[in-house]
């Protein structure tokens, strides 16, 4: 998607848990705890994938996307089809997108990414860059500095 941007990837955390749950430092039940909430979202609004569960290793993983941000108002916290997340990035200036993957057959569920989405990522990208980091260091501060430099030249 265009405007994506800020991207967390999860697959390090999601390595660790699955190494913990090998060596039976955790067992599944602690990790395959998918809530009736987010199984209905997977069924109802989820992203088939061609994954395979990395636990019971039977079923294809589904991806649900969470919304998150002001602008959505009473939307804020549910459950997207991929499709409906252009035209929400083309009307909404910015919001936050949690991608969450689930097994429907053993209830496995992990964070995968989240990204930021949203008109903001169109136009922002150059306006962002270098000029924050001059404001945000020393410059700002240098600001009286460099005046009273000025007035004792006079
Ligand atoms: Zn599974």
């Amino acid at each position: 998607m265009r405007t994506q941007r800020q991207v967390v990837d999860y697959s390090l955390r999601k390595r660790a848990v699955l190494r913990e749950l090998l060596a039976g430092r955790v067992g599944t039940y602690d990790v395959c705890d998918a809530s009736p909430y987010l199984k209905n979202a997977a069924r109802f609004h989820g992203e088939p994938t061609e994954n395979r569960c990395p636990i019971c290793r039977s079923e294809n993983l589904t991806h649900v996307h969470y919304i998150y941000g002001d602008e959505l108002k009473q939307s804020a916290g549910q459950a997207r089809t991929l499709t409906e997340l252009p035209v929400l990035a083309m009307t909404l200036r910015e919001f936050q997108v949690f991608v969450v993957e689930v097994c429907l057959g053993c209830d496995w569920n992990h964070l995968v990414e989240q990204y930021l989405l949203g008109r903001d990522g169109l136009a922002g990208d150059t306006e962002a860059g270098s000029e924050q980091g001059v404001v945000g260091g020393s410059a700002a501060g240098a600001g009286p500095a460099v005046r009273r430099r000025r007035e004792a030249q006079r």
